[in-house]
């Protein structure tokens, strides 16, 4: 999803990806990109924000393309709820605080979607990859209209 035209490189080969700004491991290759040296892993990137400048910019740069999307998703699905998975999902109140405040504002016009984090953290993945072989190896079984 494309949240800044003509944003950074992504490795699908467009530009400004949500993914560029907003996934774990890009919050954690552009802290390295502006310099920041105090964090090995994005984990540590939220309790650096109030002295480090590097960490709080990527991570602004972060809220605010997360909540680019999701308004955007908003705008187009309606959704009951937004749940935050992967390695984001770590950072607690450090992201969703500022992440609700920059979603609503964006949503001037209506109420924005609860946001959640999903408790799978970086396993949400394994673990839709296993419901997804379930499904496949035991189908539902087909309904007949053969009265
Ligand atoms: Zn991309």
């Amino acid at each position: 999803m494309m949240v800044n035209s003509g944003g950074e490189r992504c490795t699908c080969g467009q530009r400004g990806c949500l993914e560029t700004y907003a996934s774990a491991s890009a919050i954690l290759r552009r802290y390295k990109a502006r310099g920041g040296t105090r964090a090995i892993t994005t984990e540590q990137i939220p309790p650096l924000l109030a002295d480090d400048r590097s960490a709080a910019a990527v991570w602004s740069e972060a809220i605010e393309a997360l909540a680019q999307g999701i308004s955007a998703l908003t705008a187009i699905f309606d959704p009951e709820e937004i749940i935050i998975g992967g390695g984001l999902s770590l950072a607690g109140p450090a992201l969703l605080d500022p992440l609700r405040a920059a979603t609503s504002l964006r949503l001037g016009w209506r109420d924005a979607p609860p946001i959640s984090l999903s408790t799978a953290t970086s396993r949400a993945g394994l673990h839709g990859a296993g419901l997804m072989a379930g499904t496949v190896l035991s189908p539902e079984p087909r309904a007949s209209y053969a009265g």
